[in-house]
């Protein structure tokens, strides 16, 4: 139930009126349907995976589109205006560039989509020469590193792992790092400070941002405090209980699920717009001079989703497994980034080269070394394994969990795996 409290810390304590008839003039003007009967920001709807849709399948002329794998429920493709891109790209050069005075050569690995497409025009524009690591194999990316010696690298937390493995395994260590920004998935603690002693950094070297394909660069890791900063133009608020849709499970005290919505989008209305991540320490503070909206990180997602390497999702992953074994049952571990599956029943024929036919693009950047493979682990007796893993289902639907953040534990399979 919501508390007086939760209604005065998502609402009132945290939009000022004049935040909110921003917001809901921005909504108005560009997208009335959506308004409605609605007069004031209050009284617009949160937009779920449900409500959005609609909206994100409209023709936009003149966008460029950019596949999401999931992170607003089933993939789609997500438009983008030139006047959307001009502004995500003059927003991250305002928020680097200070940052890497000084910084003369940059490193890209970001393999594919929004982000990568605009990471080599944001340096640029900086003054940066710049190598774009692509598509290309590990082995070519360490080579690069030492060979072009970039001041900063710019890459997705899961491919600078593979870079920082592969240059570990071989005694490679280059020298002249001295920044690094991350951008996809979740930068974890652990992940970040096994970045920093690789490569000789202080915690304020490292910058994650943090986004996704639809709304864009939603918020930084600030360098002069601990804090995540929200971009201006956007508007962060913790969605009260009661909003919540069905199926998602409030999380508990401390942490909030994030709506956001933006000034800044025309083509799709980021308004109220559920991102289903949970923060910590959402709440506004003042570093240095201004007032910001900030978090202190994030700690996971309140719905059935993981990314893997930005490439396919747990939606895509359900469908897979519902046609190759109609009616198993499945949960996914992915303590940090990575992906273990544990799937009910004998391996099907082929299961493993029909995942790699479907999503090709995931495929090539194992076959690259730049991700590991997900491992999947089909068990017979699933009933044995769901108790000694501690898995209870719940009477309701809404309690059942696919995504688990836990490590997988290998006692939980012993002498049940039926490729063991
Ligand atoms: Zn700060």
């Amino acid at each position: 139930m919501t508390s007086a409290v939760d209604e005065r810390r998502a609402h009132t304590g945290s939009f000022t009126p004049h935040e909110k008839a921003l917001v809901y003039g921005h909504a108005r003007r560009w997208f009335p349907e959506l308004v409605g009967a609605a007069t004031a920001f209050d009284a617009l709807p949160v937009l779920d995976h449900e409500t959005s849709r609609p909206w994100f399948g409209r023709p936009v002329d003149e966008a460029r589109y950019f596949s999401s794998s999931g992170t607003s429920g089933e993939p789609k493709r997500i438009p983008w205006l030139p006047s959307e891109d001009a502004w995500y790209v003059g927003q991250k050069q305002e928020l680097f560039g200070p940052w890497l005075g000084g910084c003369r050569r940059g490193f890209i690995s970001l393999a594919v989509g929004h982000n990568a497409g605009s990471a080599h025009l944001v340096f640029e524009h900086l003054g940066l020469d710049v190598h774009d690591a692509g598509l290309s194999d590990v082995t070519e990316q360490c080579a690069a590193v030492l060979s072009f010696e970039p001041d900063v690298l710019y890459c997705s937390p899961s491919i600078l792992i593979g870079i920082v493995d592969a240059m570990e395994r071989t005694g490679q260590r280059p020298t002249s790092v001295r920044r690094v920004i991350t951008n996809g998935e979740v930068l974890y603690p652990a992940i970040r400070a096994r970045f920093q002693r690789f490569f000789g950094l202080a915690a304020d070297d490292v910058m994650d941002t943090y986004g996704s394909t639809e709304v864009g660069t939603l918020a930084f890791s600030c360098p002069r405090c601990s804090d995540y900063h929200f971009l201006d133009g956007l508007y962060p608020e913790a969605v009260l209980p009661a909003r919540l849709p069905p199926d998602v499970r409030p999380p508990g005290a401390g942490h909030d699920v994030l709506a956001i919505s933006s000034l800044k989008r025309t083509s799709v209305p980021i308004v109220r717009f559920l991102t289903y991540d949970v923060l910590a320490g959402l709440r506004r503070t003042v570093c240095g001079t201004s007032e910001r909206f900030s978090f202190q990180r994030v700690v996971g997602r309140c719905d059935d989703v993981v990314n893997y390497g930005e490439l396919f999702s747990v939606y895509e992953l359900a469908d897979l497994i519902g046609g190759a074994l109609p009616g198993a049952r499945w949960y996914v571990f992915s303590p940090c980034n990575d992906l273990s599956v544990v799937i009910e029943g004998a391996e099907p024929d082929g299961f493993r080269e029909e995942l790699a036919r479907r999503y090709p693009l995931h495929a090539k950047l194992i076959d690259l070394g730049l991700v590991p493979a997900p491992v999947l682990r089909f068990v017979e007796r699933f009933d044995e394994f769901m108790e000694r893993a501690g898995l209870v289902v719940g009477a309701r639907r809404k309690d059942v969990r696919r995504i688990l953040t836990c490590p997988l534990d290998e006692r939980w399979l012993a002498g049940l795996a039926a490729d063991a």
